[in-house]
């Protein structure tokens, strides 16, 4: 089955109804999800179908400035129109990042491409970072980012974190505003762990916070504690030149 999902602009719109028009109806079971505006655009279709992963391609159609993730634009829809009759198309495959976050008395698994965020609003909060059981560190301040690699280019690059490679398995913490002082020490630079490693932030006494995964926020009331998973779940994204990383990132930034 072919989905076709917009950004809600004239020009996103436009293109696609182009691309419905062209496309034939298909009883195929593997779920092929057209996505026209953008990484926004991609990132919100990837979690409305987040338990639907593996039978989903994505495939991103650039109507904007950015679109780190999306190769298709109105130039080449042809290329796109092909790929998606003739099912003919290259892959990169995206580790997920998982998370259980203990808060408002219950536990909950949220998943993200790009990162999850922990923020404390207008005031500090206080978060013990605890690495491979070991107490490393007492950050209080605006609150922490963890990336994955594809997330790598995203908030994590505002917040002077590094790109890393999509092919490695990592995670990557930064600090939003910390306080460094006496009572507060935290290691200050992005930390690039792997993902298998024990990684679990908490706070000592339940505390409001805004928790975001992605483009989506929650906010919880009594946050206790955030643990850090390797997910299993993958997201599948037709890129036209399939491996090239270093192109994405030289046509997003440079
Ligand atoms: P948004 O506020 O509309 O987009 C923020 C910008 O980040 C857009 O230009 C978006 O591209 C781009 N982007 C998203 N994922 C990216 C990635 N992996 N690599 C490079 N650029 C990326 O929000 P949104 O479109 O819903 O996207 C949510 C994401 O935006 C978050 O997951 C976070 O990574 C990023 N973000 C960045 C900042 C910051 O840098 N200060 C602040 C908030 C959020 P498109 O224009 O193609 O959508
Ligand atoms: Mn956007």
């Amino acid at each position: 089955m072919i989905k076709v999902i917009h950004k809600d602009d004239e020009l996103s719109i436009r293109l696609a109804q182009k691309i419905s028009s062209r496309v034939p109806d298909s009883s195929n079971d593997q779920l092929l999800i057209v996505c026209v505006g953008g990484d926004g655009t991609i990132l919100r279709a990837i979690h409305e179908h987040i338990n639907e992963l593996d039978n989903a391609v994505f495939f991103g159609v650039k109507s904007g400035h950015l679109g780190f993730f999306a190769d298709y634009t109105e130039d080449n829809l042809d290329d796109l129109i092909h790929a998606l009759t003739s099912a003919q198309y290259a892959i990169t495959t995206y580790d997920l990042l998982e998370s259980c976050v203990t808060a408002d008395g219950k536990e909950r698994h949220y998943f993200c491409l790009n990162e999850f965020q922990i923020l404390s609003g207008s005031r500090t909060i206080h978060l013990d970072v605890e690495l491979d059981g070991l107490l490393f560190e007492s950050f209080r301040g605006n609150g922490m980012v963890f990336s994955t690699p594809a997330g790598s280019t995203g908030l994590n690059k505002s917040l002077d974190g590094a790109i890393i490679d999509p092919s490695i398995e990592a995670v990557q913490i930064t600090e939003v505003a910390p306080i460094n002082s006496n009572a507060y020490r935290t290691i200050g630079s992005p930390m690039v762990l792997n993902i298998h490693r024990s990684i679990v932030v908490k706070t000592p006494e339940p505390t409001p916070i805004e928790f975001s995964f992605d483009h989506e926020m929650k906010t919880f009331q009594a946050f206790e504690q955030l643990r850090i998973i390797a997910s299993k779940r993958k997201v599948k994204i037709a890129q036209i030149d399939a491996v090239n990383f270093f192109e994405r990132i030289k046509k997003a930034f440079l």
